[in-house]
């Protein structure tokens, strides 16, 4: 085959109508890597699509994930396109979805030091400046449920008004009326959890 044949023989773009979409969820889950959020093709990321779900797939590592690796689910969770299982924990993002009417994004994370005072079972205190500018609100701790169960969708509901809760055991759970304001929110609560640690590291 020659060159200009094969060039004819390239496949239309996936998802035109949704492209650009479909690169920022990209951008952020490889913000998230890149920032130490999360490793490897741990942490997921979805953002809203009118009535629909765009969200990351399962066990695909984000350095190679593509437009259409994306998984779109309808709020129910059923699947519109996309070849892969969506993340394990859908069902933790559209509970979210489906009680704040607002949220745009959704982003789940392990980052460590936040991830870390989960294991306490504590509220993330005391609130910081970036949490106040943020407006991401009190940050509780929800009890310790498996991944991808009901029991951890529940977290979406104790979020409240606020923007994040910390996932008993387990890691971080974000939202924003837009994608990267989800992501800022994420890394304001792991700030927020580095200064909490160095308080309660200095005051023993
Ligand atoms: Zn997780």
């Amino acid at each position: 085959m020659t060159l200009p044949e094969v060039i004819r023989a390239a496949p239309p773009p996936v998802h035109p109508e949704d492209l650009a979409e479909r690169q920022d969820v990209i951008a952020a889950a490889l913000a998230m890597l890149r920032e130490g959020l999360v490793v490897g093709m741990v942490g997921n990321v979805s953002r809203r699509l009118g009535g629909r779900i765009l969200i990351t797939p399962s066990r695909t590592p984000y350095v190679s994930m593509g437009p259409e690796d994306l998984v779109l689910v309808d709020l129910e969770g059923r699947r519109i396109s996309g070849a892969a299982e969506p993340s394990i924990e859908l069902p933790l993002h559209l509970a979210v979805y489906r009680s704040h009417p607002e949220a745009a994004a959704v982003i789940h994370t392990h980052s460590p030091k936040a991830t870390a005072w989960s294991f306490l079972g504590e509220p993330l205190l005391p609130e910081t400046e970036e949490n106040r500018y943020y407006g991401v609100g009190p940050v509780r701790t929800d009890p310790p449920a498996p991944a991808g169960s009901a029991a951890l969708a529940e977290a979406a509901k104790s979020m409240g008004d606020s923007l994040a809760v910390l996932l008993g055991g387990h890691g971080v759970l974000a939202t924003g009326a837009t994608l990267e304001g989800a992501l800022d929110v994420a890394r304001v609560v792991e700030r927020q959890a580095e200064i909490a640690w160095l308080l309660r590291n200095s005051a023993s």
